[in-house]
């Protein structure tokens, strides 16, 4: 069995220095807010080329609490693709802003031409979200951002070490957002995740919020949250951080593979931006007629895949409140129905990627 993603692969490639640091760090006495975590922030900024990182405690709390320290809130409105997760949508309606959505466009992320059209006196800010892997135009968002004093946020769940005309992404916007969610391109071993600024105001705030808006033990000058990464998180991070270019780089060779060797004419194969790079988080084919039918047929030959996603979420049970309806987003409700995500993970062996080449490319439409 080929399964969509296989975590374990990844870990017995450096199994040992996994298990190494976790014994270092329980043997330290020492679980919270600690020199790991110090340690950590400091390596992912300078990973990430931003001046301040603060580790937290997932991806959603990076999102929402950034936008409760812009203070974005109730009567605001956040600009985000129509085709986002829905955390990237929750991290807007936790402190009760309103996303408002805009369409993909062929390279799955927000369609940057159509921004402008819904900028209103209400709007605050755009959720960047690099979807896939692979960053959004970032020229014409900031473009965007500066012409009409608007706050960035980029969500960089999926997108850990790529870069936008050469410049890494979560370093465009006001603040870059991570999740370390195991699945992610740097994954910890259970939740985690972090934001990047260059503005230390505001990092500031991120440190004093994640601990029940206290600086000083004891002395809280807002109410804040419990949002900390633990000492064992951010110790066993420093190690993935080690080898995360050479995971990219693993990623990229597949990618390519699949590229180069995937041939069938029903399957459109993932287009990336020029100017945009992808780590490849998620390697996303369209099958605009048989999607279904595919994941079946691979599914038979026991080749595992994942559709990322089902819903859209301004279809989502979630947002019924938002008063959307099927329609609304032609474009984002269509890729829904028509992406699929082929397996794709750290030591993934030759053989393995032959076999989903191989399978892909013989499934015809009569089943
Ligand atoms: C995973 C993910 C999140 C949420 O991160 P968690 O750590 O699971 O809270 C947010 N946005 C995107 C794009 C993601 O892929």
């Amino acid at each position: 069995m080929i399964m969509p993603n296989n975590l374990g692969r990844q870990y017995s490639l450096h199994a040992d220095e996994y298990k190494k640091k976790a014994c270092e760090v329980l043997d330290s006495g020492w679980y919270i807010l600690g020199k790991e975590v110090s340690a950590f922030e400091e390596e992912w900024s300078k990973y990430i080329g931003a001046k301040y990182c603060v580790g937290l405690a997932s991806g959603l709390d990076a999102l929402w609490i950034s936008f409760r320290l812009l203070n974005i809130g109730v009567g605001d409105e956040v600009i985000v693709c129509a085709n986002a997760y829905i955390a990237c949508v929750m991290g807007i309606t936790m402190n009760g802003a309103t996303p408002v959505f805009v369409e993909p466009d062929k390279y799955d992320n927000i369609d940057a031409e159509k921004i402008e059209a819904v900028i209103t006196d209400k709007t605050k800010a755009i959720l960047a979200v690099h979807l896939y892997g692979q960053s959004c135009d970032m020229t014409k968002i900031m473009g965007l951002a500066n012409k009409y004093n608007l706050r960035v946020v980029e969500d960089c769940a999926q997108s850990h070490g790529n870069h936008w005309n050469g410049k890494t992404v979560g370093t465009f916007g006001d603040i870059g957002c991570f999740s370390f969610y195991p699945s992610k391109g740097c994954g910890a071993f259970g939740d985690a995740g972090a934001i990047v600024t260059d503005n230390e105001e505001l990092a500031k705030l991120f440190r004093v919020f994640r601990n029940y808006g206290s600086e000083k033990r004891y002395h809280n000058m807002m109410v804040g949250s419990n949002s900390r990464l633990d000492e064992l998180q951010a110790g066993l991070l420093r190690v993935k951080l080690k080898h995360l270019d050479e995971f990219n780089e693993e990623r990229c060779r597949i990618a390519d593979r699949y590229n180069k060797e995937i041939s069938n004419p029903l399957i459109q194969k993932p287009l990336i931006r020029p100017g945009a790079d992808s780590t490849w988080h998620q390697y996303v084919v369209h099958v605009p007629m048989y999607r279904d039918a595919l994941m079946e047929f691979l599914k038979e030959r026991e080749i595992g895949t994942l559709i990322h996603y089902p819903i859209p979420p301004h279809l989502s049970e979630a947002y019924a409140y938002l008063g959307h309806k099927d329609g609304d987003f032609p474009i984002a409700e269509r890729f829904a129905d028509e992406v699929l995500s082929l397996p794709m993970y750290n030591g993934m062996t030759l053989d393995e990627q032959s076999k989903v080449i191989n399978a892909v490319n013989t499934f015809k439409a009569e089943v």
